[in-house]
């Protein structure tokens, strides 16, 4: 018998679980109480992550490729499937110069993992066209932290859920999607019952059942409800004009901005009370601890980076961040978002939150990279903009890892089309049911969690070390030795000369320093020994000397990222500019997470635990919404938007508002139908900005089918 201490694979929170490998390989897990992030609690899915690697009946064992698509595909060597690989990209780059290919990678990638993929195209192969499939989850928070604070760090932590007596949930549901942070806030307020709980969101969900305050706005309003709590705190004087003067900038348009809607209006538009507005900003404006949650209700917005600004701005004019229980903390979704983030992998940054559009940071990079080419300039394809050029050939390969777009992407069938078009699809992933593999001409089976060794950093800046616990199935390799044999395949094998991820880890730690997320000289031993390490650190070290201390709170001291150290105080417009609803598409459909599933079901919709809570899609619509329609609860309806349809059994209830309707955004294929796949109904509309889609804002038809 012998235990592991690794990470759970599937949210944000990154909580820590302990792993036994019986005599027999049969596994069991249990959270690790000595893991800060979860103390050893589980959520329903956490507890049966171990059945996911134990069942590999969906596990791609072996590379496969095929010369075109009309052909079958063949078991192939891992040398002939890179090497062909390699002969196509070098083909393609040679003709149509590097921005004809691409990667398209994912949340659930270890941080060496993302950091190859990006040194690979960035700095050898001479393109930006890397994107993740956290574009479509936080890159809104990404932006609104850079605009308001200077850089792209949560400037939060953990344990300020206990320090805090407001506790504001904006456009999430962590009850659900967040749970073990939930239960953290739930026995907080059970201890200290004078705390409150102020939850923003158009449905009824679990999270605002257990809240103080439900402002249940109308979808798309929740700047106006910002600007008018900001307005409130102004009148009332609850702000910290100290700090406003002495470390901010953009006040006075802010509040020209927010006095130009009274709170009567906002309140209309919002379809919530005025009093209610009142009491969350007496709430706000007189607590010690002021500390907001949010996740996909601001970030997948078409005005998501203003979104995040509403926000952020009700800290910065009350002064309450960068202390205990004080700050705007965006829940991060995927349980590596924030690795990635560190490692550039988005398609505008590059590692150390370096940018590609700064000539020095690109010069940074180069240099430590010792690069052949010059990094591109500009910012390459973003996830979406990915799925449009395969569509319009200028975009010619693309390589998808760990991820599944065909169910993910916004106007799915737009990017099914895209991919059925495009001359070179390579689909890195650990299961066959991701969606993309029909259409793939190389496939590469990955080892899965548990079954390769690397790092992840959590919501709050904590990174973990993830062992390799047991061997992956057939000839599935760990994603980091993937990328390294092929950039060596590519004619780069000296600057991808590793014998380990440990060695890619230290690699990438270099390169962090002087820059703000500094974590120069941590390694895996390190790591190891201290369980979880937060960046930026606050300790030096020699020799793997321990204790290692990481920064819980960023800001105590008021001096901000940006080039003047003062925060950014943003007047945003409040009007949102989602499709229009009209009279063939009256209603807004909403789409979220039910409780125990993960994203596209390729790893929870194998567990029947986890299926037994929701084992149907369903669209919830309001009871006056139903009776219109003539619709009775469980009766199958079609929902139409201008993009396609979807058909599932309606669940009548007043959880939505009127004009509302909700579904789940997991389900792909059932029995061969793609007709519960919710993004037949999503557009490609995008935030200026943060090029995050609009998926919570459809306008559609609900009818009897
Ligand atoms: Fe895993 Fe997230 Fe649940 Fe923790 S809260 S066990 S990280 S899914």
């Amino acid at each position: 018998m012998k235990t592991f201490k690794s990470t759970c694979c599937y949210c944000g929170v990154g909580c820590g679980v302990v792993v036994t490998k019986e005599g027999n390989g049969q596994l069991s897990l249990e959270g690790d109480k000595e893991h800060p992030s979860n103390m050893g609690m589980l959520c329903s899915k956490g507890m049966n992550l171990h059945y996911t690697v134990m069942d590999q009946s969906d596990r791609l064992l072996y590379p496969q490729m095929r010369l075109n698509r009309s052909m079958p595909m063949q078991r192939v060597n891992w040398d002939d499937a890179l090497e062909r690989t390699a002969a196509v990209f070098k083909t393609l780059i040679k003709k149509f110069g590097p921005d004809s290919v691409a990667f398209y990678v994912s949340g659930q990638c270890l941080t060496e993992e993302y950091y190859l993929v990006n040194k690979l195209i960035k700095g050898f192969i001479g393109s930006n066209n890397i994107d993740t499939n956290s574009r479509l989850c936080m890159s809104s928070a990404v932006v609104g932290y850079k605009l308001a604070l200077g850089e792209d760090s949560v400037p939060v932590c953990y344990d300020d859920i206990e320090a805090a007596d407001v506790i504001f949930v904006t456009g999430a549901n962590p009850a659900w999607c967040h749970p073990i942070i939930w239960r953290r806030v739930e026995a907080h307020k059970a201890a200290n019952p004078d705390v409150k709980i102020i939850c923003v969101d158009p449905r009824k969900t679990d999270t605002s059942r257990s809240s103080d305050l439900h402002l249940q706005i109308a979808p798309g309003t929740d700047i106006v409800l910002n600007n008018a709590i900001g307005r409130i705190l102004i009148e009332k004087n609850y702000i910290d004009q100290q700090f406003i003067a002495a470390h901010t900038d953009g006040f006075p348009d802010f509040q020209e901005k927010v006095m130009q809607r009274t709170v009567a209006e906002a309140a209309e538009l919002c379809g919530i009370d005025a009093a209610d507005i009142y009491t969350a900003a007496e709430w706000i404006g007189q607590c010690k601890g002021f500390l907001s949650f949010w996740t996909m209700g601001l970030n997948q917005s078409v005005i998501g980076v203003n979104k995040n600004l509403s926000l952020i701005n009700l800290h910065l004019i009350t002064g309450k961040i960068g202390k205990p229980g004080n700050g705007p903390f965006s829940l991060t979704g995927q349980p590596n978002a924030m690795g990635g983030r560190e490692t550039g992998g988005l398609a505008n940054i590059l590692p150390g939150h370096r940018e590609v559009i700064n000539a020095s940071h690109r010069a940074e990079m180069e240099e430590f990279w010792n690069t052949p080419v010059k990094i591109a300039n500009k910012p390459g394809l973003t996830a979406t903009e990915m799925f449009e050029a395969l569509a319009d050939d200028k975009l010619k390969a693309i390589w998808i890892i760990n991820t599944n777009p065909l169910v993910s992407m916004p106007d799915i069938n737009v990017a099914e089309a895209a991919l059925n078009k495009s001359r070179f699809v390579v689909v890195q992933d650990v299961s066959n049911r991701a969606d993309t593999v029909k259409f793939a001409d190389v496939v590469l089976p990955a080892a899965a969690w548990l079954e390769k060794e690397g790092t992840m950093t959590n919501a709050e800046r904590r990174i973990t070390h993830l062992p390799k616990a047991i061997d992956a199935p057939g000839e599935a390799l760990p994603d980091a030795e993937i990328i390294w044999r092929f950039a060596a395949k590519m004619g780069f094998g000296d600057s991808f000369d590793y014998k380990n991820t440990s060695e890619v880890y230290d690699e990438y730690t270099a390169c962090t320093a002087g820059t703000t997320i500094d974590v120069t000289g941590v390694n895996y031993q390190l790591l190891k020994t201290n369980r979880s390490i937060q960046w930026p650190l606050t300790t030096s070290f020699e020799n793997n000397k321990t204790p290692i201390t990481g920064t819980k709170r960023l800001f105590t001291d008021h001096q901000f990222h940006t080039k003047n150290k003062r925060a950014q105080i943003h007047a945003v417009p409040d009007e949102n500019h989602s499709e229009p609803t009209s009279e063939t598409y009256p209603l807004v459909l909403t789409n979220g997470r039910i409780r125990d599933q993960w994203h596209t079901m390729t790893k929870t919709g194998r567990v029947a635990k986890l299926n037994q809570h929701t084992p149907q899609p369903f669209l919830q619509l309001h009871p006056e919404d139903a009776e219109h329609r003539n619709i009775r609860e469980g009766q199958l309806a079609v929902i139409q938007s201008r993009r396609g349809e979807v058909r599932v059994k309606v669940n009548i209830t007043e959880d939505v508002r009127p004009g509302l309707c909700f579904l789940p955004m997991h389900w792909g294929k059932i029995l061969g139908s793609n007709l519960a796949r919710a993004n037949n109904l999503t557009n490609n509309l995008v935030d200026p900005k943060s090029k995050e889609p609009d998926f919570k804002f459809s306008a559609v038809q609900v009818s009897l089918y």
